[in-house]
This record gives C-alpha cells, structure tokens and sequence, in this order.
C-alpha cells in the first residue's frame, strides 16, 4: 500500500495536469497515474492552436466554454511561465484562411463575421485580395483567389504547456506516480484506492482523465465514458526563407508557423482505434495538399511525422463532472480537437466541482450523467454511427 492522496488523478495529459495544477492553487495535493510520460499523447503532439471562435458545437454549446478557457489560458501564462522557467512558446498570432474557388469564399464571411463580433476579447478580421496575400507571404499559391486576416488566436508549445501546469502542480506538492492504473477498491460506495501495476493507492478522490483510454475504467465503476480515439497525424516541414507571417489554412491544409522557423502541417483525421504509426498515405496526402497552399515547401525537409489519438465522445462534447452514482468519482476528459485549448476551464471546473461542488465555469450539457445508461440510447441516436460525426 503506497501513502495515501487526497485526489488521484489517472492520466498525465493536459486534462490531468490542468486539473492537478487548479487542485493545487486550491490547496488539494493531487497525485497523477501516468503510464507513458507526462504528455506522452495527444497532449505532447498537438498542434497547440488556441481558437475559441471556430469548431465544432462553437458557435454553438461550447462557444461559452471555449471563450472562458481561451480567456483563463491569457490570464494563467504570465504566472506559470515566471513560476516553473519552462518557456511554453505561448503568442498571439494571427491566422490567413484562404479560398481557392469561389464556393469557399461564403466560409471565410463567416470566419470574419465571427472575429469581428468577438472584437472586445482583442479580435478582428479583414479581406485580403491576391495582391495583399502576396506581399504578406510571397510563397502562398498565385492560385488563391482570396483570403481573410484573422487576428487574436493563441497558440503555444502543448508538450512544454503541460509540463509546466505539471510542474507548478509540484511546486505546490502534487506528485507523479510513473504506473499503469489497472483499476479501483471499492468500499462503501465509495472507491477507496487505485489499485496500480505495482502497488495500490488510497485515495479521498478519483479523478479520471485517461483521454481516448478512458473506456477501460468503464468496467471498475459501471458507468459510461464513450470516448474514442481519433487519430491524427501532422508534418513538420522546415522550409527554406523566412519564418512565415502568419498559420494559414486553405486548399484541405492547415499550416501552422512555429517560433523556430518550422511549419506543422496537418492533420489527418482518422478513425482507426489506438493505432498510432505514422503512415505513408499521411505523409503524401498533408505534404500534397501543404505545397498546394504554399508550393514552397513541395522541397522543404520533413523534420518530424507524428501521429496522436484526439479523445472523442458521441455528440463531440466534452465530459466534466462527477460519475453517476460515485459521490468521490469524477470525469475530465473527451475533449476531441479543443483539449489544449479546453484545459485551464476543465482543469478549473474539476477542481471547483471537486472542493467545493460547484463552479462557474459554463459547463451545463457537459455532464457525465448524459452517457449514464438510462439516456445511453438517446446520446447514441443523436450522435449517430461514428463516420456521421461532424468533423471541423
Ligand atoms: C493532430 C492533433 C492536433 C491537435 N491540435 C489541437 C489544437 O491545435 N488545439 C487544441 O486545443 N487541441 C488540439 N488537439 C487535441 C488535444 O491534443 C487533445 O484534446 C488533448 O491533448 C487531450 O488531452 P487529454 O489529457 O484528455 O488526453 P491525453 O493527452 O491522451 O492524455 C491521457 C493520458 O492518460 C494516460 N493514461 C490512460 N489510461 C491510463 C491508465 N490506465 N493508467 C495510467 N495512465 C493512463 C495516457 O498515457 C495519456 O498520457 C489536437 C490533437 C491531435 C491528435
């Protein structure tokens, strides 16, 4: 039996580590289960853009969600960069969306008009014809018939910004317990330790943020945690020139400028379980549609092809808030394509809901109660099979 911990928490992606770092500022030293590494996933490998503006159900019932993280990530970087030195690359960048045929142009209007309303959170938008596009970046494609400036999206380094939420986390006494979590001990309602590959832990709280793994704790506590894994790969390509002025995204390419000179060009969007092996229909299909947008980087050098799982529930929301029927259990996880970009408001809404019961945070719909087995069936007819989910 290992000494005892307030909260465990299982899993050490940005979802665990957000969660451990909030529980700490509230005092409540965590201890995090991760079997692989501190952001050895999805949150390691991200491509670390921050827009809560554009996406799935946003507009939409995470619009609300979205913002506030998006607003708590702005708040949270000066502190947590002064309190652990881990430089997390996070900027304020702006984004190019471009349109190769005219049938693309009604997007971009939206992608404006959605700037320009959220012009009091510091963004804003403006056309740019040919003739702008081209001085801004004299690599784009002369085919491009137009493009929209998009200003006031974040992005940052997902690996390093998870390792400093963990850091700080430690600083204020949580731990990390390198193991697999094989299951719990249950007593009196109540899960009373994990129970790990090499020991058990006694627990006052659980905290489950396992990511696309999270169906395998189904079973230790008979609820449902539908979340899939979708994979996802990315090329980083280091092209000749000058750092690009801006992300851009067009033509079925997102290009994603790095601080040293690198473009991230992605992402594939995949279901194929918990594959994750780069393949060589990825890497053709991403570098083919990149040189399309920016015929330049047809000669850049690939650097790196990765490969991660994005954690995916049925309706695409994700799932935060305390597991039906289990006073000491709750859930951090599914948070698909926004989980860097979600974490501070889920890492915040575990540990309010976790001290004190309640939070502030937006996070009606997003409950776990929803996939309990009574509307289980209605959550499947909703979300339809698998190759129906929107993607965005
Ligand atoms: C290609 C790609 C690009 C992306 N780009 C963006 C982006 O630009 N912006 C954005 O906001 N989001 C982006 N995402 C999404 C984001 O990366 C994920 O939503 C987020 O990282 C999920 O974090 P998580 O902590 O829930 O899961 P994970 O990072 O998967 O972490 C879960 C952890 O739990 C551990 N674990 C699981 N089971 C156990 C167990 N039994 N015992 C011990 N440990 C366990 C795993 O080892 C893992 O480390 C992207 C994802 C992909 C794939």
């Amino acid at each position: 039996m290992m000494e005892s911990s307030d909260v465990v928490i299982i899993g050490g992606g940005v979802a665990g580590c957000a969660a451990a770092y909030y529980l700490a500022l509230a005092g409540v030293k965590a201890t995090i289960i991760e079997r692989e590494g501190i952001g050895s996933q999805a949150s390691g490998f991200s491509a670390g853009g921050l827009n809560p503006l554009e996406g799935t159900h946003i507009p939409g019932p995470l619009g609300p969600l979205a913002m506030e993280s998006y607003r708590m990530h702005r708040e949270l970087w000066p502190q947590l960069k002064a309190d652990t030195g881990i430089d997390f690359q996070e900027r304020m960048l702006a984004s190019i969306k471009v349109a190769f045929e005219e049938s693309e142009v009604p997007a971009l209007q939206d992608s404006l008009d959605a700037f320009n309303r959220a012009g009091s959170d510091g963004f804003s938008g403006r056309w740019l014809d040919r003739r702008q596009l081209a001085e801004l970046e004299p690599r784009l494609s002369p085919e491009i018939l137009s493009g929209v400036y998009l200003d006031g999206n974040g992005a940052l380094d997902s690996y390093q910004f998870t390792g400093a939420l963990v850091a700080a986390a430690e600083q204020r006494g949580a731990r990390i317990i390198p193991a697999l979590a094989r299951g719990v001990r249950l007593g009196n309602g109540r899960v009373e330790s994990v129970v790990l590959e090499n020991g058990e832990i006694p627990c006052g709280q659980l905290l489950l943020a396992a990511g696309p793994w999270s169906r395998e704790a189904e079973p230790w506590l008979d609820i449902a945690m539908p979340v899939d894994p979708l994979k996802g790969e990315i090329l980083r390509l280091d092209p000749d020139g000058p750092p690009a002025a801006a992300d851009f995204t067009g033509g079925g390419a997102s290009l994603y400028v790095k601080p040293d000179g690198l473009i991230w060009c992605g992402a594939t969007e995949e279901w194929r379980g918990f594959d994750r092996e780069p393949t060589e229909a990825a890497r053709q299909s991403i570098w083919t549609a990149a040189a399309r947008l920016m015929p330049a980087l047809a000669q850049a050098r690939l650097a790196r092809h990765t490969a991660c799982l994005r954690p995916v529930t049925p309706d695409w929301l994700p799932i935060i808030g305390q597991a039906p029927g289990w006073d000491n259990v709750y859930l951090a996880t599914g948070a698909g394509k926004k989980g860097i970009l979600l974490s501070p408001a889920l890492g915040q809404a575990a540990a309010d809901l976790m001290t004190g019961g309640k939070t502030g945070l937006s996070i009606e719909g997003l409950s776990p109660a929803r996939f309990a087995p009574a509307s289980r069936s209605d959550a499947a007819d909703a979300a339809g099979s698998p190759d129906n989910r929107a993607v965005n």
